[in-house]
């Protein structure tokens, strides 16, 4: 069964959120892996995740403890998935890429940067009787279609499954990388299509969700077998509620649209979570593009990690804390 960890993390207050409400953020960390909730109209309530990474956390702690466990489990081939949620400027993005995706010397680079570079390390390149090959794609999910990061020419991309290859974006752009540096200036071309595609189609990033998938290969060179893990990260679309958008016309059917592939997404992690006696067997991973994408990385052994970010604000909080993902105590999940 694959194992899912959850973790939220918490953006420092930026300078609106300090002007409108003051310097105090309405979580109080209990330990690191519980805190409470307070704002003020609400009763306070105790929340419990996996691990809970405050304002004053940095990049190398998350990508330590969400994301290496993973990188090495793809490089002995087992499969992962790493999901930042939240509502947008919650530091989905910050998380996943930096503050620039090429700046790797940089201290607050984000887990794209580190997991590429973890993923080289781990690969025993000096080994001669194994042979691997990395291959990075990159896709945008806007209104549920698909289209390719790396050949903007490639809007309306289908995903496909057979028995050999598992689940595939069909025609999809696989560029063959040797290592980290090669994977950040390609990562780095796809995210500049992210943003030249959203002038072009007035939409923002927020709007669609953007998955990164690597496929690391390895072919014993003694007698072929060839062993494959995927990992896949995901920085999804912005959470928020359609009420407080004051949402028409385009804006409200993509945030509709939005809502039904992220309850998609809570509903194939809640199921997968599920032990309790009475559990469904059914993984509904056909009710959205996002979880036919992930399934594989998602089912089977594997491993999950799922980043909710939250803006400490008052204004944000009750947002914040998850609708589409139940936030349980370790215990119960
Ligand atoms: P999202 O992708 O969820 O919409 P962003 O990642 O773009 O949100 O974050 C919104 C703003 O907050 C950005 O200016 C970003 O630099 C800043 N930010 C987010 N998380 C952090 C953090 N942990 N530390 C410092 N700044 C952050
Ligand atoms: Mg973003």
């Amino acid at each position: 069964m694959s194992s899912v960890t959850v973790c939220a993390r918490f953006r420092p207050l930026n300078s609106k959120e300090r002007r409108d409400h003051g310097d105090s953020p309405c979580i109080q960390s209990v330990d690191s892996e519980n805190f409470i909730f307070k704002d003020g109209k609400e009763e306070e309530s105790m929340f419990s995740f996996d691990r809970v990474f405050y304002q004053e956390s940095l990049q190398s702690d998350v990508y330590d403890f969400l994301a290496r466990p993973i990188v090495q489990d793809v490089a002995n081939a087992i499969s992962g998935t790493i999901i930042t949620y939240g509502q947008t400027g919650a530091g989905k993005t910050y998380s996943m890429e930096g503050p620039s995706i090429l700046e790797n010397k940089d201290q607050n680079k984000g887990l794209l940067p580190r997991v590429v570079e973890g993923l080289f390390e781990c690969l025993k390149l000096d080994d001669e009787t194994i042979k691997y090959t990395v291959k990075l794609s990159m896709v945008e999910i806007y209104m549920e279609k698909v289209r390719d990061l790396l050949d903007l020419s490639k809007d309306n991309l289908q995903i496909k499954e057979c028995k050999v290859l598992g689940v595939f974006v069909s025609g999809v752009t696989e560029i063959s990388i040797t290592d980290a540096a090669e994977a950040l200036v390609h990562l780095s071309n796809g995210i500049s299509n992210r943003t030249v595609g959203e002038t072009q189609m007035n939409m923002e990033s927020s709007r669609s969700h953007c998955a990164y998938i690597f496929t690391v290969q390895q072919e014993s060179v003694r007698d072929t077998r060839l062993k494959t893990g995927k990992l896949i990260l995901v920085d999804l679309a912005g959470s928020e509620k359609i009420e407080k958008t004051g949402a028409e016309g385009k804006i409200l059917e993509e945030a509709k649209t939005i809502n039904k592939s992220l309850s998609a997404l809570g509903n194939v992690i809640n199921a997968l979570t599920d032990d309790s006696p009475g559990r469904v067997n059914h993984i509904p991973y056909r009710d959205s593009k996002i979880t036919r994408i992930l399934r594989d990385a998602l089912g089977g052994p594997s491993r999950t990690a799922l980043l909710l970010c939250c803006s400490p604000s008052p204004s944000n909080a009750a947002e914040s804390l998850a609708k589409h993902i139940k936030s349980t105590p370790r215990g119960n999940r």
